[in-house]
């Protein structure tokens, strides 16, 4: 069990939708730690390091595109095997394959408004994570009478 931090966005067509502060109380709710989280406009730069991996995508002009509709919400959650855990809360990336209960599952409309990232590995979540957050935007701090029987 490794302790760890992951980066979860909420993407522009979440905004757009007003699902914010339900996906934010999602992570709340299973006691999962937040220690970082921001509004930002994502730049192009930022998009073509982030989604490098889909850069010959025939998709990629459109992604781009739906991602800079509006700001996102950058949040760094902390936790044993965070990366894994908030991957499942996840979803699958195609909506009809996300199961419910998932937030895809339950809220994503669509491949291209499929409402949150989180990153997929621990090595992609460090990279990611240096890439949206500055050092002092991540926090060190304690949980008052936070669930002494959850995992984490
Ligand atoms: N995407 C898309 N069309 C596709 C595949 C992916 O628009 O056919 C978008 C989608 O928003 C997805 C993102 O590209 O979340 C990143 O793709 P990845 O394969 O890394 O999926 P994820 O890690 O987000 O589940
Ligand atoms: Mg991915």
């Amino acid at each position: 069990m490794a302790r760890e931090k992951t980066l979860v966005l909420i993407k522009p067509g979440a905004i757009q939708r007003e699902l914010a502060g339900e996906i934010i109380t999602r992570f709340e709710r299973k006691g999962i730690k937040i220690v970082g989280l921001k509004m930002m406009m994502m730049t192009d730069f930022l998009i073509q390091k982030h989604y490098a991996h889909l850069k010959d995508e025939p998709f990629f002009t459109e992604l781009k595109r739906s991602m800079q509709d509006t700001p996102i919400i950058a949040i760094a959650l902390e936790g044993n095997d965070i990366v894994k855990r908030v991957r499942i809360l996840t979803g699958a990336t195609n909506p009809r394959e996300a199961a419910p209960g998932t937030i895809r599952g339950d809220y994503s409309i669509s491949v291209s408004n499929n409402v949150i990232h989180s990153s997929g590995t621990p090595e992609e979540a460090l990279a990611e994570l240096q890439r949206f957050f500055d050092e002092d935007e991540l926090f060190n701090y304690q949980r008052m009478n936070v669930m002494d029987y959850a995992e984490d």
